[in-house]
């Protein structure tokens, strides 16, 4: 089976592939998409074969029928339906971006405990919490994102199970663990900037020397 690493390279590839055809390229060569991940040519062929995805080597692939074969493992070749819980600055955020949805991404409702949030004539519904599980369940919704405070985060991760949710993108700031049958991917806007803070500091430090 993949890894999450390989799938974030798929990303990447399929990032540029969209450059591409924007630039109206028709084929593409590995040393390309190589150099657009930052990965070896090798890397991107190993990354192709393990999905059956086959170019020829000298003639390199069809830009087009690569983007749709790479889609497909992806999941970008239909629309896929979230729900955001939490529209504080980082739910607002989110459910104002338009960008989402020319990737086949359509953040469709957000639930908000505070009355104040609640909007149901808005583009995008704001709804009270207690309107998770039917709204999950007829809408056959799979995917959930968590912006609410830490406190309540672990709360509201069990309760997007409940009403069937599997795959989770956590905002809040702190580390859920993974139920065996779902896919939650932590997102800490904080750590990941005192992780930059942190190398940027050791390679001045270093460069000083
Ligand atoms: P952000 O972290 O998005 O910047 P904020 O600082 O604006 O948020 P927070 O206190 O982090 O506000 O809360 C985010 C949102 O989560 C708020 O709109 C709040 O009403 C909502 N919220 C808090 N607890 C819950 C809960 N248990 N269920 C649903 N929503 C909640």
């Amino acid at each position: 089976m993949a890894n999450k690493s390989c799938i974030i390279r798929l990303s990447r590839y399929r990032n540029a592939l969209m450059r591409l055809k924007a630039l109206n390229f028709v084929k593409v060569f590995s040393e390309n998409l190589a150099d657009a991940a930052r990965v070896t040519a090798a890397q991107v062929r190993k990354d192709f074969s393990l999905f059956g995805i086959s170019g020829n080597r000298r003639g390199g692939y069809l830009v087009e029928e690569l983007l749709e074969q790479i889609n497909r493992v992806l999941g970008k070749d239909k629309l896929q339906k979230f729900i955001v819980v939490g529209v504080g600055n980082i739910g607002r955020a989110l459910l104002n971006y338009p960008g989402f949805k020319k990737n086949e991404i359509e953040l469709v409702a957000g639930f908000d405990i505070d009355a104040s949030k609640h909007n149901r004539e808005a583009e995008v519904p704001i709804f009270l919490l207690e309107e998770l599980n039917d709204f999950v369940k007829d809408n056959g919704i799979k995917f959930g994102i968590i912006s609410v405070p830490d406190f309540a985060a672990q709360q509201i991760l069990e309760l997007m199970i409940q009403t069937g949710i599997r795959g989770i993108l956590n905002f809040a700031p702190i580390c859920l663990k993974e139920p065996e049958d779902c896919v939650i991917r932590n997102l800490n806007f904080e750590t990941e900037l005192e992780n930059i803070i942190y190398f940027t500091n050791v390679t001045e430090k270093t460069e000083v020397r």
